[in-house]
């Protein structure tokens, strides 16, 4: 007798601007390709701001708490006032501490780089976006960066141990410690430590402004990239330019109990509503969901699927060049998705 495994409830936050848009696509391309998720929608964003005077209210924390897992749409951030940042929130609230995003290269969209294969880790948690801001005095302000050996550590060690599990072959340790001695200077003596227990890995280090040029000029030395939070919130968006955009680029976000997976875009809010959105950077969010649930098979075949309809240029969304909307992109997909 076969017993078939019970179907995984996972938390669905379609987020705003171009958010619910691109969840919609994403969602009926997986119901095509018979992913077995129950979803549970949960708000978050400027929808729930207006609604309920909290952009992130409790009940979806503790709906990703219940089900441990979650698919998120972009949600706006005001700029220099409002609520905090939800992607923040969130990171902080779950300690989602890693935030994983790969960045490769789709042989069939033509880019300046042919082989771009790069996995950019990032500290979630802590350094500038730790939200310490203070005005001291009228037209005086600071902004702390925090750095701990705790931080340090763990997302070194969550580093190391995807490379080794991966098959890669080399962690760089991204960094400004020539003028932020203690912070970073803390950040790299961790990333040593964790480095040495993995003798197998190659390891190196470099400044982040210099690597910034590097990766522009030739991707190719790059492998897998450890750095704290700002610096990988701007080099992984260089890292989408390079493949590009930012409309192909996923990201995962992991810590010990919870796994939130969202795209690395953020709510687009000067296309939101045109139904023009590019869809790939949540769905290959969506696929390395599936992957985490085990669903590899189905993860595979709409990897397929997406790739297929990118060699028709003309049936992409306009960001690749072409002329589709995000329905009828969608709608592509899943006609390839049994070829
Ligand atoms: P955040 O601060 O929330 O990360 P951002 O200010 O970096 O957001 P995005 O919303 O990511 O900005 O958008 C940057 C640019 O990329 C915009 O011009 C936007 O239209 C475009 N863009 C972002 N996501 C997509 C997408 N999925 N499809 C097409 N264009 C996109």
């Amino acid at each position: 007798m076969t017993t078939s495994k019970p179907i995984p409830e996972v938390v669905l936050i379609e987020g705003d601007g171009i958010g619910p848009e691109i969840s919609e696509a994403v969602l009926y391309i997986l119901e095509h390709a018979g992913a077995r998720i129950t979803w549970k929608k949960a708000s978050a964003g400027l929808g729930a701001f207006e609604a309920c005077g909290t952009a992130l209210p409790e009940e979806t924390i503790e709906a990703i708490r219940t089900t441990r897992v979650a698919l998120k749409g972009p949600t706006t951030t005001p700029i220099g006032g409002g609520f905090r940042s939800i992607n923040v929130q969130l990171r902080k609230e779950l300690d989602l501490y890693a935030n994983f995003r790969p960045i490769k290269s789709f042989p069939q969209l033509k880019t300046r780089y042919e082989d771009v294969d790069i996995v950019f880790i990032r500290e979630n948690t802590e350094g500038l976006y730790s939200g310490l801001e203070h005005e001291i005095v009228p037209g005086v302000v600071t902004s702390l960066k925090v750095s701990t050996r705790v931080a340090s550590l763990r997302i070194a060690e969550f580093a190391f141990s995807y490379a080794e599990r991966a098959g890669r072959k080399k962690v760089t340790a991204i960094h400004k410690a020539n003028i932020m001695k203690l912070s970073d200077g803390l950040a790299l003596e961790c990333y040593r430590e964790i480095a040495n227990q993995h003798p197998q890995i190659e390891y190196d280090e470099r400044i982040i402004d210099a690597t910034a040029m590097a990766l522009v000029l030739d991707p190719s030395p790059f492998d897998v990239l450890v750095m704290e939070n700002l610096y990988g919130d701007i080099l992984s968006d260089l890292g989408a330019g390079l493949i590009g955009g930012l409309g192909l680029a996923p990201s995962g976000n992991f810590g010990q109990n919870c796994a939130v997976f969202e795209a690395v875009h953020g709510s687009a809010p000067d296309i939101a509503g045109m139904s023009v959105a590019n869809p790939s950077a949540l769905l290959l969010s969506s696929l390395e969901l599936l992957e985490y649930l085990g669903q590899t098979n189905c993860a595979k075949r709409v990897s397929r699927a997406l790739q297929k309809t990118f060699e028709t240029k003309e049936i992409c969304t306009a960001d690749l060049g072409g002329t589709s909307g995000t329905m009828d992109f969608a709608k592509e997909v899943c006609k390839r998705l049994d070829e």
